[in-house]
């Protein structure tokens, strides 16, 4: 029994919403540490208090005393049924904090009611906006079509790259340029939508390919960006070859059979002091290297 008592008692810490149980006469006799948390208010002050005490001060959103009255607590034990509301605490701060709360009435194993256990959710304006901010945050470096990272994005790591490589003199990075081999074909014999797909299909194929911390983006069009650490020449010829392979074996179902495209890929390495722009440039004019010796293939210098 002790043991499941612990064992509850560890998930309700851990949960996080802010938790708190009180008796028949709303005197608190747990609060988690997310109530501490959301409200500033350790367990150790306000364990052993009564809501009725005023202690935590709840009101509406007119101002009215709810500890005092109708407080949803009392609601909920009176008529035995869970109550919902919106509501302000005070914060220790001495701030008025919005949360949701709802309260469900606790039953002995007769039925009788012995209690409530009140559940409350940090809802507060700072933190929808936050998480509206992230929301767009993450839209500004994400392109719309294959949901790989921009070429913001990879501009902005390029530019955090370069950085490094002055400051600290750190190396060890490389850039792939890649150009979809003879994409207007696929455009002009199947269609943009399927062209669309042919993009999602090799942006998939590069996403997947790459090791963690390297990160593969789109450029624009059908040319992708790809940030890998690689300490030298060999190591970044071996990746392109990866990846080359990986985008020659993706195949997409469509109504005129399988279809299957390759890319061509510049590799080279960050050189220190260089602008992250001349790097791409670089990788770039070694993709068209590739064109000219016949498409398919990895080209690093
Ligand atoms: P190369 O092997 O020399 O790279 O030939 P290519 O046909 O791939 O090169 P080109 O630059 O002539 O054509 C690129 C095509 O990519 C033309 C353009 O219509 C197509 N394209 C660019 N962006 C998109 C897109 O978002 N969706 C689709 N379906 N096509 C796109
Ligand atoms: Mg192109
Ligand atoms: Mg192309």
């Amino acid at each position: 029994m002790e043991r499941f008592r612990d064992y509850f008692e560890d998930v309700l810490q851990s949960l996080y919403d802010g938790v708190y149980i009180m008796d028949r006469d709303r005197r608190i006799t747990f609060w988690n540490r997310s109530a501490e948390r959301i409200t500033g208010y350790s367990a150790s002050e306000v364990i052993g208090h009564a809501c009725s005490e005023n202690i935590l001060m709840h009101v509406d959103e007119c101002g009215c005393q709810l500890c005092l009255g109708h407080c949803p607590a009392a609601k909920a034990m009176d008529e035995g049924v869970e109550k919902e509301s919106r509501i302000y605490l005070h914060h220790k701060n001495g701030f008025r904090l919005p949360v949701m709360v709802r309260v469900s009435p606790i039953r002995s194993e007769q039925g009788d009611v012995v209690g409530a256990v009140e559940v409350f959710s940090d809802n507060s304006v700072l933190e929808t906006s936050m998480k509206r901010l992230k929301e767009l945050e993450s839209q500004a470096f994400s392109d719309a079509l294959t949901e790989l990272p921009n070429r913001r994005y990879a501009e902005m790591v390029l530019r955090t790259r370069q950085d490094q490589s002055e400051r600290y003199g750190v190396a060890g990075f490389g850039v792939f340029f890649a150009d979809i081999d003879r994409f207007k074909r696929v455009n002009d014999d199947y269609g943009h939508d399927v062209g669309d797909s042919v993009l999602r299909m090799v942006a998939g194929a590069l996403k997947y390919c790459v090791r963690d911390g390297d990160v593969a983006c789109r450029w624009g069009g059908e040319e992708f960006v790809i940030l890998v650490g690689a300490e030298n020449l060999e190591m970044l010829a071996r990746i392109g070859e990866r990846l080359r392979a990986m985008v020659e074996s993706s195949s997409l179902d469509t109504d005129k059979g399988a279809l299957r495209v390759t890319a061509s890929f510049g590799g080279t390495l960050q050189r220190p002091g260089e602008n992250f722009t001349d790097t791409v440039k670089r990788a770039d004019s070694l993709m068209y290297a590739c064109k000219e010796n016949g498409r398919n293939r990895v080209t690093v210098e």
